[in-house]
């Protein structure tokens, strides 16, 4: 079993050296586990759910011997249609979860020696592969709700006669989102995005289980939670933390996304924005999880999950 290491339970720690180590065909097999866990790695058709196949060994393909259909480990999941080797696609979820911050697309096309529209596409699919796992996520016990704006800075101008308040500004400019995040204490993350944080109370009344213990900040918006939940109010220009009131988890999730936009992509708003908050909520809430198991968990989640619609293809369309 130790070449299938990366599936194993006592896989705690993988370094890119025994990723390369391990060579094509161990990466291939460990791809093949994962995506047939059932059967230990035996295929199975992703049409008919045949369990009998030709295996066509030298292309790494399999036939059905049911309806005839051709299929790879990766068809029909978000690596279909790779141009990557199995071994570079495990390097790449490696370099991904280790990155604390996030790990911007031109490192990993340096790392990989792969073209950045590659590497670009990839971390983009191991954000989908991540947000997977928060798919259908309700939260309960006590919860923790913000907001915080990014995107839409402008600029001040450079006489101090010329200045304006910028805070306006801003908030006209179009360009800036709100993201909202909802925190289990010592549990589950989900985040949101919308044009204002106001919208955040509908959103918690949609994925917080009734029942549930609400801790906001003063923000008069959050007012409104108190009819729904037992809600505690922290008001943070007189404390962080009072009468058991905080809402320090959530927090530390914005200063965990201010440091991927200020640290690694200098520029996080915009479309993506749902992406990498979606990505720094799985960070947070497996900080304390061993970079060997947080790579099987995204590799897992990558090969159950459906063809992404969004980036299978992104280059043809947009090019
Ligand atoms: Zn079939």
């Amino acid at each position: 079993m130790a070449q299938h290491f990366l599936l194993s339970a006592a896989a705690r720690t993988l370094s890119l050296k025994a990723v390369f180590r391990m060579g094509e065909d161990a990466a291939y097999e460990t791809f093949r586990r994962m995506r047939w866990p059932e059967t230990e790695g035996e295929a199975v058709c992703p049409s008919c759910g045949c369990p009998d196949t030709y295996n066509i060994t030298s292309r790494r393909r399999f036939k059905c011997v049911a309806c005839y259909k051709q299929f790879s480990v990766t068809s029909g999941t978000i690596f279909a249609s790779r141009k990557l080797s199995f071994t570079d696609l495990l390097a790449a979820i490696v370099i991904f979860v280790n990155g604390a911050k996030g790990v911007s697309a031109l490192q990993v096309s340096r790392d990989l020696d792969v073209q950045y529209k590659t590497a670009f596409v990839l971390s983009h699919k191991l954000r989908e592969a991540m947000a997977l796992e928060a798919q259908g996520r309700v939260l309960d016990g006590v919860v923790e709700v913000d907001g915080a704006y990014f995107g839409g800075y402008v600029k001040p101008a450079n006489r101090k006669t010329d200045r304006v308040d910028r805070r306006t500004l801003m908030a006209q400019s179009g360009k800036r989102q709100s993201v909202v995040v909802m925190r289990e204490r010592d549990g589950d993350t989900l985040t949101f995005v919308g044009r204002s944080e106001a919208a955040g109370v509908a959103l918690v009344a949609a994925n917080v289980a009734p029942g549930t213990v609400v801790h906001a900040d003063e923000a008069s918006h959050w007012d409104k939670l108190h009819a729904r939940y037992e809600t505690f109010r922290i008001n943070h220009s007189e404390a962080y933390s009072a009468n058991g009131a905080c809402t320090n988890q959530a927090e530390s999730f914005f200063s965990r996304l201010r440091r991927a936009e200020a640290g690694v992509h200098h520029r996080i708003a915009g479309e993506y924005l749902n992406a990498y908050a979606g990505e720094m909520a799985w960070r947070e809430d497996n900080r304390r999880v061993a970079n060997g198991s947080q790579a099987a968990m995204v590799a897992r989640s990558a090969m159950v999950s459906p063809v992404s619609r969004k980036w299978a293809g992104y280059w043809q369309r947009t090019a």
